[in-house]
């Protein structure tokens, strides 16, 4: 079974942006786009570190929406 996180890696990874494991601090980690899926309202994303193995799940919420974004023009 996988070690849970403690309160305090939560909020350093979430402070990070998510940017680093929480378990190991690499930044070398895989997440599954495919498999987004909708938990009550929130998205929720596996990831998993490819240095220490580690698997944890990003969860999402809407905060805002934007105008469509301009294509960008070939130069
Ligand atoms: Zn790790």
């Amino acid at each position: 079974m996988m070690p849970s996180l403690s309160p305090f890696q939560r909020s350093q990874y979430i402070m990070d942006g998510g940017e680093h494991c929480p378990f190991c601090g690499s930044g070398d980690m895989t997440w599954s786009i495919d498999e987004f899926v909708i938990v009550e309202g929130r998205t929720v994303v596996d990831h998993k570190c490819s240095k220490c193995a580690s698997e944890w799940t990003d969860v999402f919420q809407l905060v805002n929406i934007l105008d469509p974004l301009e294509p960008e023009e070939d130069e």
